[in-house]
């Protein structure tokens, strides 16, 4: 149960799969990236087992600049393909990895959920067809995500890539571990900072309930209600 993501001036596949193999000790039953090149082309890899065989299913034509990662530990639904991380919703427009539980997603479903064709068992996948449906509604992407938010209950790391914005990413966390790294040119995100220590040693926390957008030369933190956060980085001194 882990998360990264990049967005900047880095091949973001190198740098998933790197960082899911440094979170491997926290456990996991599958792992999955997505990876967009933001020039119209996207990619999502998804395996049961190790991340050695996620990495020998990434082809060499998977690369990009903007991507997400995960490492699963089933709380809901199997652990199967379909239903590890990322989620997506069902026009193919957000993705979505998740750390922790949503315990209201049963609520979530059937309230506003019922057209909605679901590919997984998990809780997650119920988050981002939630923000599409919001999306659906008119909201922009960043809007439908904080709509959501403020209806899932439980516990939550969430990063998530709209394709029709693929210059940032959005992260939102409550009481499930997350950080930022800064990077020169490039951003990312991280369960634990073990997980980039190769890419940055400088980190800004987020606390609960906030949203950040992470852009690659940006990290703009906000608490939900839309409140601007101030917050100085600090650095980590650990050998990778
Ligand atoms: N509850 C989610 C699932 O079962 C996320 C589990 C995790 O934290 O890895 O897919």
């Amino acid at each position: 149960c882990g998360i990264v993501g990049v967005i900047g001036n880095k091949n973001a596949t190198d740098i998933l799969l790197n960082g899911l193999e440094k979170l491997e000790y926290r456990g996991y039953d599958s792992a999955g990236i997505y990876v967009n090149n933001q020039k119209g082309k996207d990619f999502l890899v998804k395996e049961v087992g190790k991340i050695s065989e996620l990495e020998n299913a990434v082809t060499s034509d998977v690369q990009g600049v903007v991507g997400i990662g995960h490492t699963r530990w089933a709380t809901h639904g199997k652990p199967t393909v379909e239903n590890a991380h990322p989620h997506f919703s069902e026009d193919n427009r957000f993705y979505l990895v998740h750390n922790g539980v949503i315990t209201n997603y049963e609520e979530l479903k059937n309230k506003y959920l019922s057209d909605f064709t679901f590919k997984s068992q998990t809780d997650t996948e119920v988050a981002v067809q939630l923000v599409d449906y919001f999306a659906k509604q008119g909201m922009d992407g960043e809007s439908a995500f904080r709509k959501a938010l403020s209806l899932i209950q439980g516990s939550y790391a969430f990063a998530m890539v709209d394709k029709e914005q693929p210059d940032r990413i959005f992260v939102a966390k409550n009481k499930s571990p997350l950080l930022i790294g800064l990077g020169d040119g490039f951003n990312v995100i991280c369960s634990d900072a073990m997980a980039m220590l190769d890419q940055t040693h400088k980190f800004v926390e987020i606390h609960d309930g906030e949203v950040v957008i992470l852009e690659k030369n940006s990290v703009s933190i906000s608490k939900l209600d839309g409140t601007k956060v101030q917050r100085d980085p600090y650095t980590v001194n650990l050998d990778a």
